[in-house]
């Protein structure tokens, strides 16, 4: 990366020059270049887009191996790359945009002549930047001043925000994910214009909706992105049912409201970097406070709260359009986020009932969102050992029991090959296989154990107890050994 981006760009570029064609990158890559002399640490750009005044049927004609898939005017060029990012180089010709009358894509796409009109159609001034890679011209290309409002740190939109956001109200969400991936304040001009077109997100497709939020859920400051949703009008348009908790005041148990309850729900998941779904869980995971509170005061209840929650958390997801497992997934975690976890209550038999309710591999999320929901209280009174308690107790359940059961062989299988009746025989050939068995699992074959039966029936009866006496021993301390490891694990005293 001898410029500061990978050769394969610079190849494509340099295929541009010859041809007589500019080449700049645009777009994110640039801020994201840019913000590595800002921040000090480099940030690493999730795509890199090449734009060219070459329109596209010159491009595909200048790289035969590249694929035009779409009507706007980028074209996908194949490398060899190792790196994914890098396999195809998206190159688009200039252009300024029409219409958003689908709100998607724009009606129609209008090519442009140079890198200025290009710029001049994006959203933010720091999204607005091109970086030449032709000689002539290279440096930063910036009419919008974005080079300065990124070292202020100030999202803002190019030119006249009502414009912007009128073209497509998509942006306004765009402007909140953005202000909280970079950690950027908004522009008190460009805010003022996003309260004030709020309402045409009620146009914009679920899915564009969906994908912003869930970028924004996947940021550091996501639950700050929220508390902007909410202040500026716009959570109406893409969680309406959040928006039900605000200033719903709970009972003495809490100190928050319902929505402040959850949103630092959220940030305790962010801060612990939990995946998307178990950060989304915890947001949504009281949603169904509001519509079951019974009563005010210290005293109100919110009785079966979790089940509204999950079908309300349903509808949520399945009108943003997510996948159906990841929504039931979700919804499962909310459904189930009240378990009980008393030492004194639990049973194995409980533990086990939840473990199959949820699934084993959903576990961890659901601990994970009961923990983003004690410290998310503000006044986390469980106490942390008693999750452990729980987790070593569902362990224990779903490990083989070291027991009898686990052989290949039972005592009706004894008494039928060995030739003998029920007694307390049985009972010692089995604990004596059992401890060999526990010795080394290969001997845990029906032939290989019905051979061993057969010779231990033959031993008299004095002998054989004695030998079970002492397997029936080991196979106790074994036992208590696997116990001792899994609670060392959860630190259970
Ligand atoms: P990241 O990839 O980190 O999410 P990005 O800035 O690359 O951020 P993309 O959605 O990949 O965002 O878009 C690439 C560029 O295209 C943006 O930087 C911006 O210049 C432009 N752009 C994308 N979507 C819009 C839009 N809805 N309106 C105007 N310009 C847009
Ligand atoms: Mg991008």
């Amino acid at each position: 990366m001898k410029d500061g981006y990978p050769k394969e760009i610079r190849d494509v570029a340099a295929v541009l020059a010859h041809a007589g064609f500019e080449a700049y990158l645009v777009g994110g890559c640039v801020r994201d270049l840019l913000l590595g002399t800002v921040y000090s640490e480099p940030v690493e750009p999730k795509d890199w887009d090449v734009a060219t005044n070459a329109k596209p049927d010159e491009i595909q004609k200048l790289f035969p191996d590249s694929v035009y898939e779409n009507k706007f005017g980028t074209v996908g060029v194949k490398t060899d790359s190792e790196d994914q990012k890098l396999k195809i180089v998206e190159v688009t010709t200039y252009r300024i945009e029409g219409k958003y009358s689908d709100k998607r894509h724009p009606d129609e796409v209008t090519f442009a002549e140079n890198i200025e009109d290009d710029l001049s159609r994006r959203d933010f001034t720091v999204n607005a930047m091109a970086l030449g890679m032709v000689n002539e011209e290279s440096g930063i290309v910036d009419p919008f001043h974005g080079r300065k409002d990124l070292e202020d740190k100030i999202i803002r939109a190019v030119g006249d925000p009502d414009a912007r956001f009128t073209e497509d109200a998509l942006r306004i969400l765009r402007a909140v994910r953005f202000s909280a991936q970079l950690g950027f304040a908004i522009d008190p001009r460009t805010e003022q214009a996003m309260r004030r077109h709020a309402g045409l997100l009620e146009f914009i497709s679920k899915e564009r909706i969906r994908d912003e939020f869930v970028k924004l859920i996947a940021t550091d400051r996501a639950h700050e992105g929220v508390r902007m949703l909410e202040r500026d009008g716009l959570l109406k348009f893409v969680l309406p049912e959040l928006e039900e908790g605000v200033d719903v005041g709970q009972n003495k148990h809490h100190i928050y409201s319902v929505f402040e309850h959850n949103v630092r729900s959220l940030q305790y998941a962010v801060e612990q970097r939990f995946d998307t779904d178990v950060r989304i869980a915890s947001l949504l995971h009281d949603v169904g406070k509001p519509r079951s509170k019974r009563g005010e005061g210290p005293d109100c209840t919110f009785y079966g709260h979790q089940v509204v929650g999950e079908r309300m958390a349903l509808e949520v997801l399945d009108r943003l359009h997510f996948p159906k497992d990841r929504a039931e997934r979700i919804a499962l975690l909310i459904r189930e986020h009240m378990f009980v976890y008393d030492p004194e209550t639990v049973t194995d038999a409980g533990a086990r009932r939840l473990v199959r309710r949820v699934g084993k591999e959903n576990l961890e999320a659901l601990f994970q969102l009961r923990e983003a929901d004690r410290i998310g209280s503000g006044v986390p009174k469980a106490q942390p050992y008693r999750l452990r308690h729980l987790k070593f107790r569902i362990e224990k359940v779903s490990q083989d029991p070291i027991s009898a059961k686990m052989l290949k062989v039972n005592g009706q299988d004894i008494m039928q090959e060995a030739g003998i009746a029920p007694g307390p025989k049985v009972g010692a050939i089995l604990a004596v296989l059992l401890e060999e068995v526990l010795d080394d699992p290969t001997v845990n074959d029906r032939d290989v154990l019905i051979a061993r039966a057969q010779n231990l029936a033959r031993l008299d009866d004095k002998q054989l107890a004695e030998m079970a006496k002492f397997a029936r021993k080991s196979a106790d301390e074994a036992q208590t050994r696997v116990e001792e490891e899994i609670k060392k694990k959860y630190y259970v005293k």
